[in-house]
């Protein structure tokens, strides 16, 4: 594959702004700004191909007063793209949902930590019976439309302080009836995020005997395993994004096919790179050549072992580093 191809799967940053107040969040540290619905539309119409369009980043994206001007854009220039959305489950207003629907979603995966309401609150600062009641009026409208999307399902970041809950975590998936599957994540260690936890957060990062104990909840808990297998059975924006043949040396799929917008409009290799002023690739909607150029000169650094600091901590750039020094 040419590695100066356009990106097919985008992922969208709509704004950094959160109603919550997560410990573990860089997007609070960022510049708190909403992406421009403008630069939006250029972008998407300087495209000629989209397979999936994810909406997350560092903040609540249905904070975004434009979010469905954005979506219903989409929709109209690439009907059969594929629309997901990250999201903290807290605005699920009647408004809302039916827009939701109407824009014809693929997937809302739900952020959470615990299934219980004070643990919750204590780790989000937000209000799990809130998100609840919006859970059940999205499925209760999508029943009664007669669709099957958007499949709804969790997202959850482990904590040290509260990894032993995720077979509630599970049961709480049950009881609401979702079906979009539970993917999990250990809390990030990136240098990238890591550098804003506080002491209590930094101690919240797993550690190997965290590890042996969710193994063996998830060993004990069917239900548990059979909402992770459905995750793994429904392609994904990143299970679409990373597809890949056993046999091929490693790459970074984000520079060969994908890209990462921020909230303050400029392009990046990925999720991970959170000065994008100066670490990105431009803004989406000035020189677009110049910004595949860049792309495509980042991927030719990875691929011959040298990683740039903004990648660094990424375990796709250590492999690839890894096989470069081994061909040499
Ligand atoms: S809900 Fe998401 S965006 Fe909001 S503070 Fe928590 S981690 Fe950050
Ligand atoms: S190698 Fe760099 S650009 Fe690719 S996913 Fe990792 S951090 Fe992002």
């Amino acid at each position: 594959m040419s590695c100066c191809q356009p990106p097919r799967y985008l992922q969208i940053e709509p704004t950094t702004r959160c109603n919550f107040t997560c410990g573990f969040c860089a997007g609070r540290h960022l510049v708190q700004q909403d992406l421009d619905l403008a630069a939006f539309t250029r972008l998407v119409d300087g495209l000629d191909d989209l397979a999936h369009v994810e909406l997350q980043g560092e903040g609540e994206p249905l904070l975004h007063p434009d979010l469905f001007a954005m979506m219903r854009h989409l929709r109209t220039r690439f009907p059969a793209a594929r629309i997901s959305l990250i999201t903290n489950g807290s605005l699920f207003t009647a408004e809302n949902v039916a827009a939701l629907l109407e824009c014809r979603v693929d997937s809302l995966m739900v952020s959470l930590e615990s299934a219980d309401s004070d643990t919750f609150r204590a780790i989000r600062g937000g209000r799990l019976e809130r998100v609840k009641r919006g859970i059940a009026l999205l499925l209760e409208l999508r029943r009664a439309l007669g669709l099957e999307r958007p499949l709804v399902g969790f997202a959850v970041t482990l904590l040290r302080q509260s990894c032993d809950g995720i077979g509630d975590i599970a049961s709480l998936y049950r009881e609401l009836g979702l079906d979009g599957g539970i993917m999990m994540q250990p809390l990030q260690k990136m240098e990238a995020y890591a550098r804003y936890y506080d002491t209590a957060m930094a101690a919240n990062l797993l550690q190997p005997d965290d590890v042996g104990r969710i193994n063996r909840i998830i060993a004990s808990d069917g239900g548990l395993r059979a909402a992770l297998q459905r995750y793994g059975q429904i392609p994904n924006f990143y299970s679409e994004l990373y597809a890949r043949s056993s046999a091929d040396p490693p790459t970074c799929p984000w520079l060969e096919r994908g890209l990462f917008v921020s909230a303050g409009g400029q392009a990046t290799s990925c999720c991970y790179i959170k000065h994008a002023e100066q670490d990105g690739f431009g803004p989406v909607d000035g020189n677009w050549q110049q910004m595949l150029d860049r792309r495509a000169a980042a991927l030719e650094q990875l691929r011959a072992g040298n990683v740039p600091g903004q990648c660094s901590g990424c375990g796709l750039a250590a492999r690839m580093r890894q096989y470069a020094t081994q061909i040499r």
